[in-house]
């Protein structure tokens, strides 16, 4: 089941894959700022968001 991070403002993905990823870590590949609307990031556990396929 994939992991998906999502900005909270724009819904660009920042990050999706198989692999569990901590959101700090993500964060850090960005600068602290989402590449596409320029909104700091500062995500916790309630503002990740995760989706996974269902079938
Ligand atoms: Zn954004």
């Amino acid at each position: 089941m994939p992991q998906k991070i999502v900005c909270e403002v724009c819904g660009e993905v920042l990050y999706k894959g198989v692999d569990l990823k901590p959101p700090e870590e993500v964060i850090q590949q960005f600068g602290g700022n989402c590449p596409k609307c320029g909104k700091k990031l500062n995500f916790n556990a309630e503002k990740v968001e995760i989706k996974g396929n269902k079938k």
